[in-house]
């Protein structure tokens, strides 16, 4: 199908998605547990990108012209070409963002997609199938697996062209793997031990209304979510008095409605890894200022908004993602020591800096070693700018979503140089390449060195 066709698709998938959001908002709070507010933002997230990719996809898969090797003889263009198949194994925790959202920029490039959802979260996908064939896809171009990780997730990478990979570290380097035995490219979006500062001059009731959201948003089940809390000594007491106020104030509940800020964990695993975390920090000498608390009364999932200070080095959680709504808060007493402990870490994906002075917060936040930073907010700035790249570095993996280089993942290159001057015009003898080289070795190697030398002194590219 021509580009304008697998454009017009997403344009419709935008109004769709918009249009049944009631019916997706239910199944992924069935799910998943998470509140409704948290599940809109996954509809948002899915509109907002297959607008995006909608007006932009031509801009992104344009050709590029490139100078020749022999400026008027020869020139030179680059095409993208789809890669084939491209296979999206998806995790639990945003069963429509983290599938959807990578399957449309994968079609649009004009790749058929396979996609395999979490098995907690296949109804959400098999959902937004529908969606898309009611949007105009061709029948067999997205193709939805179900069942496990190691069986038929891994089936999946060994069969495509390009593997779109979420979910854990420890399974990202398995992918990654498998897909090198293969010669096929992965792009791995990992886990995260985000860190967010609170510099000296911040209004600190607005910067604590952000960290909650930050951190406690989906229930803190969230790649980019913030798990680290470092304050400026001169207003961490205020701080850290808004920002437990706050967490105490969130509303827990699984209701199909927007009367809860917080939803249920997904599983008894991320249950256990939880509990286990909390106990170990407080085993340390870490202290709870709010939360700690598993809420049975409310669901087998649920635990509290939980806040920690006094966390040791040698706490689990100091270093390693809970990936639930726990977060701890460290005193620095400069810009340099936030940067350090910040950086301090073998995770890369995202960030957040708080600061009256934006200029000095985005400074501050050139100095992070992370794929993303936020400036005065926590994560949807950046999740939220579709066409800026979205990923991580180090232990977080590597490659993008979103924007031309999210687009770009799932396409292949191919330059195409024409040499031109070889045929003469209507039958006149041609001058290009040919008359050089007939001039003899001696001769061609001298007018080459010649002809470098000059492109040097014109600085031509
Ligand atoms: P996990 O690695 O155990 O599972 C993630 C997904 O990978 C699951 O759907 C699982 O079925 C699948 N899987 C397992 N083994 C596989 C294999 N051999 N081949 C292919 N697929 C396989 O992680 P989890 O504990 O379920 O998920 C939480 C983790 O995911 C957290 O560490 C979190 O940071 C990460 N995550 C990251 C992002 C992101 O965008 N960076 C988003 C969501 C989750």
């Amino acid at each position: 199908r021509p580009l304008r066709e697998r454009a017009a698709v997403l344009d419709r998938v935008h109004d769709l998605v918009l249009e049944r959001q009631s019916d997706v908002l239910d199944l992924m709070q069935i799910e998943t547990g998470k509140a409704r507010a948290s599940a809109f933002e996954e509809v948002a997230d899915v509109a907002n990108l297959a607008r995006h990719y909608s007006v932009r996809a031509r801009r992104y898969l344009a050709p590029r012209r490139e100078a020749g090797a022999f400026s008027v003889l020869t020139s030179a263009r680059v095409w993208r070409h789809p890669v084939g198949v491209v296979g999206v194994v998806a995790p639990w925790n945003y069963p429509l963002s983290l599938t959807l959202g990578d399957a449309l920029p994968a079609l649009v490039a004009g790749n058929a997609v396979i996609v395999r959802p979490d098995p907690q979260t296949s109804l959400t996908m098999l959902w937004a199938a529908e969606l898309l064939s009611d949007a105009g896809l061709p029948d067999g171009v997205l193709q939805v697996v179900l069942g496990d990780g190691p069986t038929v997730g891994a089936a999946v990478v060994d069969h495509v062209d390009h593997v779109m990979y979420t979910g854990s570290t420890r399974t990202g380097r398995v992918v990654a793997a498998q897909a090198a035995q293969r010669l096929v490219t992965a792009s791995l979006e990992l886990g995260g031990k985000n860190a967010m500062y609170v510099a000296d001059d911040v209004d600190v009731e607005a910067a604590a209304e952000g960290a909650v959201r930050a951190c406690f948003s989906n229930t803190g089940q969230l790649c980019v979510s913030i798990e680290r809390l470092y304050v400026h000594d001169r207003v961490v007491g205020a701080f850290t008095d808004a920002f437990v106020r706050r967490t105490a104030a969130l509303r827990l509940g699984s209701g199909l409605d927007y009367r809860s800020d917080v939803g249920s964990l997904t599983s008894a695993a991320q249950l256990a890894t939880v509990v286990e975390h909390v106990e170990d920090a407080v085993g340390h000498g870490a202290r709870v200022l709010a939360g700690g608390v598993h809420r049975s009364d409310l669901g087998p999932w649920f635990y509290e908004p939980t806040v920690l200070v006094d966390v040791p080095p040698e706490a689990r959680l100091f270093r390693e993602e809970t990936f639930g709504p726990v977060v701890a808060i460290y005193p620095v007493a400069s810009d340099d020591e936030a940067v350090a402990a910040m950086n301090d870490s073998e995770f890369g994906l995202n960030a957040s800096v708080w600061t009256a002075d934006t200029r000095r917060g985005a400074a501050l936040a050139r100095r992070v070693r992370a794929g993303t930073v936020n400036v005065n907010e926590g994560y949807a700035a950046a999740w939220g700018s579709v066409g800026a790249p979205q990923g991580g570095v180090g232990a977080s993996g590597y490659g993008h979503r979103h924007g031309r280089e999210g687009l770009w993942e799932t396409t292949r290159l191919q330059t195409v140089a024409v040499q031109r001057g070889t045929h003469g015009p209507a039958g006149l003898p041609g001058f290009g390449l040919r008359r050089l080289y007939e001039l003899g070795p001696e001769t061609w190697t001298r007018v080459l060195t010649e002809l470098l030398r000059v492109m040097k002194r014109l600085r031509m590219p």
